[in-house]
């Protein structure tokens, strides 16, 4: 059984998470999307509706499940017996962060490994937080999120 994790923010999950997450379970057993709970990040969803939401628009992938942590990710894929991270690259600019924390990781629990999925060139524009702003500006974003994402926005927003 191959199972890895797919951790985030996911304030809120967009359509290029989803990409993600979609490949990721077809290539492995069980995915594990982790939501961060507590993070440097000052969110607009707080970790139940970022967990509700992700649970929401991954229904239909069976092997997907979504659980919250805390803490260091790689005590949370040691406790889930997850073999890999699974992170999702847009540009050159994700580089250098996203290289910087496979190498501490490796260094933290040296049996864990970085898979890095390229994103979908129409999704490689895409952030949650380009999403938030321009739907707090009433801009149209149905072609980027889920449609519950979508709905959760503009409430947030009225
Ligand atoms: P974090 O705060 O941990 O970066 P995010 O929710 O912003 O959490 O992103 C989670 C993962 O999803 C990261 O690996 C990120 O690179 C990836 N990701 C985010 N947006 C996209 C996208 N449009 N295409 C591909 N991967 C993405």
């Amino acid at each position: 059984m191959r199972i890895v994790v797919c951790p985030g923010t996911f304030d809120p999950i967009t359509n290029g998470h989803l990409d993600i997450i979609r490949r990721a379970c077809n290539l492995f057993d069980r995915v594990i999307i982790g939501v961060a709970r507590d993070n440097y990040k000052q969110t607009l969803f707080s970790i139940d509706e970022r967990v509700a939401l992700v649970k929401e628009v991954t229904q239909d992938l069976p092997n997907a499940i979504v659980k919250p942590f805390s803490g260091l990710l790689v005590d949370f894929v040691r406790r889930e017996k997850a073999c890999a991270v699974v992170r999702g690259l847009r540009a050159v600019s994700d580089f250098e962060y996203e290289f910087q924390m496979s190498v501490m990781n490796k260094k933290l629990a040296e049996e864990v490994e970085t898979i890095f999925l390229m994103t979908a060139t129409e999704y490689s524009f895409l952030s949650s937080s380009i999403i938030r702003q321009v739907a707090s500006m009433g801009g149209c974003i149905s072609d980027l999120v889920p449609p519950a994402v979508e709905k959760a926005l503009y409430a947030k927003y009225k």
